[in-house]
């Protein structure tokens, strides 16, 4: 196993100088980036498409759209956010001022997932530098052209010291956690998760957890079902459903899911035409992603899709009914185009079952009966959510992202971004008088 301890030498050397500190350096690393990204964007694309058969559309929105509007909130923001926040004194500190100083954590090790490879790589490597941090990257070994090419771009532009990527498969990963990091940012899965937190109990590195889990999608008997069934299969559908956000499955009121079923099933004719192609769709990741979403195939009865190519890792759009909770679709995330329908009949009903499993990474409610919005959003415990959308919380710079419980802990974007890779030290101020 390859050891990185002297990569984590240089990068703490090079933050003892102060150099990351400077604001200016800050804006000039993100400026730079910005713009390596602006410059190659083509060659994201290509990669994308390598990858994950990614449409161009989907790439050009969801992980470069992403990452330059983030850079550039954070250019525009950065200069209030490092200023130190001076604060009240109790008069028992009669005499004395205080303030809370922004203060980079140090060296920071970025865990990066394959679904959005390069936005989910490069937007918490912009909150680590927009903190003042150094960073190494390890991005996923299963988009290897996105992982080639992230390499490319980062350690050809950067020096070492301050910005590293470092490509590779669990045992690298693993290498790089016994590592005393400064901070550890990770997206991925629940399960890894744990090996990540507790790798970095070892050194007591404060963590983020982006985690994932099953996001339910509450469907009421008042809810517009036009609108409802084309904002569930955007948010499902998106990168055949490969999205941590993605709606995992429908929770409709009785009398009200049948039609919206027949309503989905629709959107998708309209979205992808009434045979889905394999050339236009994204593909599922890898082969035991493949099998394992084609197992759930034959759960519930098939209301729409259902057709698979393994040869070409391609799942149909698919809607499932009739699912009970005991099965196997319904134990863990799904990550794939297929969508479970269960229904309730009365809303505590559906609120218990959710509030009975792992708290989840987004909730979504469809009703604009605020009564109904008040006991859903008031008493379910979850990451962050929409009501009446899916999936678009995520991309709003004003709301901090992540989980709890099984779905994470720590939220990022915007200045939740830098908030997280910052340490805010509080300091009291007396004067000798
Ligand atoms: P994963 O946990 O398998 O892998 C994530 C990263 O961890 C990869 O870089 C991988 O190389 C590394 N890794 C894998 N096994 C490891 C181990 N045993 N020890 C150390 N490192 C290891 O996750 P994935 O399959 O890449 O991504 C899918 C999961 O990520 C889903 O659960 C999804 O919901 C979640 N996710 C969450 C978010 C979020 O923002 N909350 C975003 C995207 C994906």
């Amino acid at each position: 196993m390859e050891n990185y301890q002297s990569l984590l030498e240089k990068q703490k050397a090079f933050f003892r100088t102060g150099q990351t500190k400077s604001v200016e350096f800050r804006k000039q690393a993100l400026n730079k980036l910005k713009n390596l990204v602006t410059a190659n964007e083509q060659n994201i694309l290509d990669a994308l498409k390598a990858d994950l058969n990614k449409p161009e559309v989907e790439g050009k929105r969801a992980e470069i759209g992403l990452v330059v509007s983030e850079i550039d909130f954070m250019l525009e923001h950065l200069s209030d956010w490092t200023k130190p926040e001076e604060v009240p004194t109790p008069a028992t500190h009669e005499g004395a001022s205080s303030f809370i100083m922004a203060d980079p954590y140090g060296a920071a090790l970025v865990i990066a997932p394959w679904n959005y490879p390069f936005q989910l790589a490069l937007n918490p490597l912009a909150g680590a530098i927009a903190a003042g941090n150094t960073a190494v990257l390890k991005p996923s070994e299963l988009t290897p052209n996105t992982s080639h090419l992230l390499a490319a771009l980062i350690n050809d532009h950067f020096d070492e010291d301050y910005l590293r990527v470092v490509e590779g498969e669990v045992e690298t990963s693993t290498a790089l956690l016994k590592e005393n990091f400064d901070y550890i940012f990770f997206t991925g899965s629940t399960g890894v998760g744990r090996i990540v937190a507790e790798a970095a109990a070892k050194h007591l590195t404060p963590v983020t957890l982006e985690l994932g889990g099953k996001s339910p999608v509450i469907v009421h008997e008042d809810a517009d079902l036009d609108e409802t069934a084309a904002r569930i299969a955007r948010g499902k559908y998106a990168n055949a459903g490969q999205t941590c956000v993605a709606p995992d499955y429908v929770l409709a009121h009785s009398r009200v899911k049948d039609e919206l079923i027949a309503k989905i099933k629709q959107v998708i004719t309209n979205n992808y035409g009434t045979e889905v192609s394999a050339d236009t769709f994204p593909h599922v990741v890898s082969e035991r992603h493949f099998d394992r979403l084609q197992g759930f195939l034959d759960n519930g009865t098939l209301a729409a899709g259902g057709g698979s190519d393994r040869s070409q890792l391609f799942i149909e759009p698919t809607i499932l009914d009739n699912v009970s909770w005991d099965d196997a679709v319904m134990q863990d995330e799904i990550f794939g185009p297929i969508l479970p329908v269960l229904t309730y009949d009365e809303l505590p009903e559906a609120v218990e079952k959710i509030m009975d499993r792992p708290k989840p990474l987004a909730l979504y409610l469809f009703s604009d009966d605020e009564g109904v919005q008040d006991d859903v959003f008031g008493n379910l415990s979850f990451g962050g959510g929409a009501i009446n959308d899916t999936i678009n919380h995520m991309t709003s710079h004003y709301l901090p992202f992540g989980g709890v419980g099984d779905s994470g802990m720590g939220a990022y974007h915007g200045k939740a971004s830098f908030d997280t890779f910052t340490h805010y030290k509080s300091v009291l101020k007396r004067s000798n008088k």
